[in-house]
């Protein structure tokens, strides 16, 4: 009989979880040739997260918990549940039920008929999202592809389902800045589309604020590109072309008197400004890398685990 996992990240989702339990826990049912297990990564919730899912996992010997000492952020909570992965399949889906858990069937059959290692699920639409999120997210996508080396499915959330090959190869991966669809794509294998419709949130509110999506999209960019780099080299290059010429410009304006270089003020106001603002501006790039550097040298444990109820 084939095993499969589902990876449910929570943080502070006390408002949807026992809905979002009660609907996976339905489906699985269902699939009567597959044998399933629930893990839900607790990630530092300050509610009564964690209270619902002990009563849960002690009534559902199925339900596994893996307890997070503090809030480590959703892809180290994804990353959590694959560790602690040792099934054919595993299927990653958000606690707030924006994506439908009566997919998973549909998953399967799809893996089954195209034998494939990935199937990942394609947002057609986005129900009950900012104007300001659907665009980001959007432009995100798209640029996040054209300047890294990788070219990742668009409109790809981490929603997906993946099977024991992808879940050892990820296993392997020892960064802890973790974009996890990128790295999925950058394992390659076969992987497929499966299009749906993503839902609005059941209820609560998003634990995405505008600080975390900026950190999520910075490390997609720096961990997955070196571009930034070689832009800032070309915006160097590009400054000092234009220096030459500046500089010719007024030596040759001094010899024939047709620059007043004595009220020169503006120009060399301007000239200190645009200078030390691309240099202040490649400096931070580089120093995006440098910080990378750091963070991931000295090695630290991506999370945390304080408990685990219902075994490892
Ligand atoms: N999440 C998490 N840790 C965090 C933030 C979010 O485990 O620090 C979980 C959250 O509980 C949810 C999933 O990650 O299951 C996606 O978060 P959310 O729905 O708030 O993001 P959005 O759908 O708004 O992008
Ligand atoms: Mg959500």
């Amino acid at each position: 009989m084939q095993t499969l996992s589902i990876i449910i990240p929570c943080y502070n989702e006390e408002s949807v979880i026992e809905t979002t339990y009660g609907r996976i826990k339905a489906i699985l049912s269902s699939l009567s040739s597959v044998s399933s297990q629930m893990i839900f990564i607790n990630d530092g919730s300050k509610d009564k997260t964690l209270d619902i899912l002990s009563d849960i996992a002690n009534k559902d010997l199925s339900v596994k918990v893996i307890n997070f000492s503090r809030n480590f952020g959703h892809q180290a909570a994804v990353t959590a549940g694959i560790h602690h992965c040792t099934t054919d399949f595993a299927v990653i889906i958000d606690a707030d039920l924006q994506d439908p858990p009566e997919l998973i069937p549909e998953l399967l059959t799809k893996q089954k008929e195209e034998r494939a290692n990935v199937v990942y699920c394609v947002r057609r639409k986005r129900i009950g999202e900012s104007k300001f999120k659907l665009w980001t997210a959007k432009k995100f996508y798209r640029t996040l592809n054209r300047l890294s080396e990788v070219d990742f499915p668009l409109d790809t959330g981490d929603f997906r389902l993946i099977d024991s090959q992808i879940i050892e190869q990820f296993k392997r991966f020892k960064e802890r800045g973790k974009y996890i669809r990128g790295l999925i794509s950058w394992v390659g294998f076969k992987q497929v589309p499966f299009y749906y419709e993503r839902e609005a949130r059941l209820a609560g509110e998003t634990k995405y604020p505008l600080k975390k999506m900026l950190s999520f999209a910075t490390t997609a960019l720096f961990y997955f590109s070196k571009k930034p780099l070689l832009m800032a080299t070309g915006l160097g290059f590009a400054t000092v072309v234009i220096g030459i010429f500046m500089a010719l410009w007024y030596i040759l304006g001094k010899i024939f008197g047709y620059t007043n270089a004595e009220s020169g003020w503006t120009s060399i106001m301007i000239i200190v400004i645009f200078f030390g603002g691309i240099q202040l501006l490649t400096i931070g790039v580089l120093g995006q890398y440098i910080g990378i550097l750091f963070d991931e040298v000295k090695e630290r444990p991506e999370y945390i685990v304080k408990d685990f109820i219902n075994g490892k």
